[in-house]
């Protein structure tokens, strides 16, 4: 198919600026059996996130006695993109399971659990790109949720290149046409972008390109996180008033 327009008249394809989010909702706990759990939509991305533990780890072989063990699965569910998905890991899962539980690994305390395991699921329902970005800002309010000592909220957001212009948080049409495709998470400790800890990007970007795209995304993050605290807050204020 020939690559459309993706920016008429200084608008994205679905009106949005330049550097403006899609519209987000989260709400944590949504899960009983799960230890803690979280649900996201991020424009048409919907994503839960569902986390287990510390538990103890089995089998033993696998323990670490001088801390938990982090396991990560991101996985597609067969109806969440147009063509159907055929169930189970594949090379691109996997990698993305890879790279989000290192981003878990340098925030989640783990060294006060000696012989655990924390298990984080992450189950993409509807995905229009950014699952993965999604995914990991659903686990960060999952594991705070099961009470897991973490260093900060880690929040993350996707940049693109798009008919030579940096936008942010590509959806599906600009994923697939444009230029470049950046995923980057931050650890956000007391309201503050303290580090990175996940960025890749396929496509090609300049020097210059790869640091406005970092201020662009620090910008997403802010609001994001704003997002994921409140749904932490609301989940604990409501249990302080029932109680
Ligand atoms: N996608 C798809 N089939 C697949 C993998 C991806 O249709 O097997 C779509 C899906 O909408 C996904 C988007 O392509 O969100 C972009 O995928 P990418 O690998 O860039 O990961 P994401 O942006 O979702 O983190």
């Amino acid at each position: 198919m020939l690559k459309p327009k993706l920016i008429v008249d200084g608008k994205r394809l679905d009106g949005r600026a330049f550097d403006e989010l899609r519209p987000i909702k989260i709400e944590a706990d949504v899960l009983k059996r799960a230890d803690g759990s979280c649900y996201i939509e991020m424009g048409k991305n919907k994503v839960l996130a569902a986390v287990y533990g510390p538990r103890e780890l089995h089998p033993r072989h696998l323990q670490d006695p001088s801390k938990a063990i982090i396991r990560y699965r991101y996985n597609m569910a067969a109806f969440s993109v147009e063509e159907r998905r055929r169930p189970g890991p594949d090379r691109r899962s996997i990698e993305i399971s890879k790279v989000s539980k290192e981003v878990f690994e340098a925030v989640i305390m783990k060294e006060l659990f000696p012989r655990s395991a924390i298990d984080i699921f992450v189950e993409v329902l509807q995905a229009d790109a950014g699952s993965r970005a999604a995914g990991i800002n659903a686990a960060s309010v999952a594991l705070i949720d099961a009470g897991i000592p973490v260093k900060g909220i880690v929040t993350s957001v996707a940049v693109a290149k798009v008919d030579g212009q940096l936008v942010l948080d590509p959806m599906k049409e600009e994923d697939y046409y444009g230029e470049a495709d950046l995923p980057i998470a931050f650890l956000i400790r007391n309201g503050k972008i303290e580090s990175i800890t996940l960025l890749q990007m396929d496509g090609r970007m300049t020097k210059d390109e790869i640091k406005r795209v970092i201020e662009l995304a620090k910008k997403g993050v802010m609001e994001i996180y704003r997002l994921q605290r409140d749904a932490i807050m609301r989940k604990f204020m409501v249990e302080e008033d029932e109680g």
